[in-house]
């Protein structure tokens, strides 16, 4: 028995002139406009064919066939339990006609040269926008329209059109399905259209892959390529087109994080951390903003007697550096995402070079603060300098989770931009943050509500300290939070370690 359920699931158009025709399309993916082609998938059949194809107007329809045999015969042994069929039969069943990862899958098969933004004929079309139109009638939406606007409005389309599909047509009543109709239009390269929809279409069906396996993730990077490390949604994305495999996920996180922060091409302390602070006394040779935040970190860290140092987000090694120059810091470990970062800050601490003691003292190691790790518990004290604001806000719960009630440190130093601040940057146009991969700054306000509510979930009481001026107007450039672990303070408000350094 073999049950074809066939339905077009994407159309592709362009339009063109007579010196560059509609029909280059062709070209671009690799299929004649005057040829209805077929191709075998691994889940039945894929067919390519245009609908029209003029200079004007030139559209390419791709439908699919599923064979639920074919199917669930690939299937075998994959699934859970080594039982996948049953499961596998409803996974066809209930999604007769639409878009899903099956689609995403022929969609590379069949335009494998196109994806990867390969023409031997006119490469130099294949490397310019087209104006294109994407239609999917029928795209199965956990998340529902708004989802799918949220997914495709930051990627450069000019139009993103989302509908829901009735359940039945005739009976409106009776409410709307999963399905929604996608239309899409904007000048976009063939490829990078292509490789957004070999993603996405999955992520919003949200359905068990059964084929996950590691080279996923190389997958969704190389498909992700130049659009996915920016994307608010990134996370998500991840998350799902991996099927919430967690350490899937993690994976591409991270390399995620570097490709985004190698296109930020900008690791070094902000710019205007680095312009000297006017409004300084005059008397005392002027210090960067940078200067002055590292002595308020050092005063903040002697001051509750730490001697054991977590410096997470440590970029190039800065403050590693500092601490190191007073022996109280016994053991300064320096956490960063970016493997450039911490590249650097080696060369900067000179560590190949380093006598045996120094060099026990300091440890440099890359990871990502969204992440437990168990290898960050039981320090004394842990700096966020200037990193909370280069996280996707819907990221700092997880980082806040990492932090406060993962690793806990006894003392916890975040410092960030006062975003008040910013009128008095005499070279910082009007509502601009100070570096362009602040995903936010904060207002004073924002910034203890943040902190007050972090401290109330983990058992921590807060302070906060100005750094630099502290204009009476605006407060100062940048605001400090120091947390104390409720349980590391004594009946006289000073820690443990404080009351042992001042006895030493
Ligand atoms: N603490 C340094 C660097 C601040 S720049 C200073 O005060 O000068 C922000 C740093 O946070 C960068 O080095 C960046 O690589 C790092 N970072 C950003 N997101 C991160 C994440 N999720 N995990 C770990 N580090 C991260």
């Amino acid at each position: 028995m073999r049950i074809i359920l066939g339905q077009v699931f994407l159309t592709i158009g362009t339009t063109g002139t007579p010196e560059r025709p509609a029909t280059d399309l062709g070209f671009l993916l690799h299929k004649h406009p005057d040829k209805a082609q077929t191709y075998p998938t691994s889940h039945g059949s894929a067919h390519v064919f245009y609908p029209e194809a003029s200079a004007e107007r030139c559209t390419a329809a791709l439908l699919l066939e599923v064979d639920p045999v074919a199917l669930v015969r690939r299937g075998k042994g994959k699934g859970r339990g080594g039982a996948p069929d049953a499961a596998l039969a409803q996974y066809v069943n209930d999604r007769p006609y639409a878009a899903s990862s099956l689609l995403s899958v022929a969609l590379a098969a069949v335009f494998k040269s196109a994806l990867g933004g390969v023409c031997r004929a006119m490469p130099e079309r294949a490397e310019s926008p087209l104006p294109l139109r994407i239609e999917v009638p029928a795209l199965p939406a956990r998340g529902g329209a708004e989802l799918v606007h949220r997914l495709f409005a930051p990627l450069g389309w000019t139009r993103v059109e989302v509908t829901a599909v009735p359940l039945d047509e005739e009976f409106p009543a009776w409410g709307d399905s999963r399905y929604v109709r996608l239309l899409l239009e904007g000048e976009l390269r063939l490829a990078d259209a292509l490789r957004q929809l070999y993603v996405l279409l999955p992520v919003l069906d949200d359905a068990k892959h059964y084929w996950v396996a590691p080279d996923e993730v190389d997958k969704l990077l190389r498909a992700g390529e130049g659009w996915l490390a920016d994307h608010p949604e990134r996370a998500l994305i991840t998350r799902r087109y991996l099927s919430h495999r967690w350490g899937l996920t993690r994976q591409a996180d991270q390399a995620l994080e570097l490709v985004r922060l190698a296109e930020s091409d900008d690791l070094d302390v902000e710019s205007v951390d680095n312009a000297v602070d006017e409004s300084t006394d005059t008397e005392e040779k002027p210090v960067p903003l940078a200067g002055r935040r590292r002595t308020a970190i050092i005063d903040a860290l002697r001051a509750a007697g730490a001697s054991r140092v977590l410096d997470l987000g440590c970029g190039q090694g800065q403050l590693v550096q500092a601490l190191l120059k007073d022996v109280r810091f016994t053991e300064i470990v320096g956490v960063d995402v970016s493997m450039r970062a911490l590249t650097i800050a080696s060369r900067r601490l000179k560590l190949e070079r380093m006598g045996e003691r120094q060099a026990g003292r300091v440890t440099l190691r890359q990871g990502s603060l969204t992440y437990t790790d168990k290898r960050l518990a039981g320090y004394d004290a842990a700096v966020l300098s200037e990193v909370v604001e280069h996280l996707d806000l819907p990221r700092l719960p997880a980082l806040e989770y990492a932090v406060f009630g993962a690793a806990r440190p006894g003392t916890v130093l975040v410092t960030t931009p006062n975003v008040e601040y910013n009128v008095r940057w005499e070279t910082l146009p009007a509502g601009h943050v100070r570096h362009r991969d602040h995903r936010f700054e904060w207002t004073r306000a924002e910034f203890r509500d943040w902190a007050g509510k972090v401290a109330e979930r983990h058992g921590y009481t807060v302070r906060f300290e100005p750094v630099g001026p502290d204009d009476p107007e605006v407060g100062p450039p940048t605001q400090m939070a120091v947390f104390t672990r409720t349980d590391a303070i004594t009946t006289t408000g000073t820690t443990e370690k404080s009351k042992e350094a001042e006895a030493a």
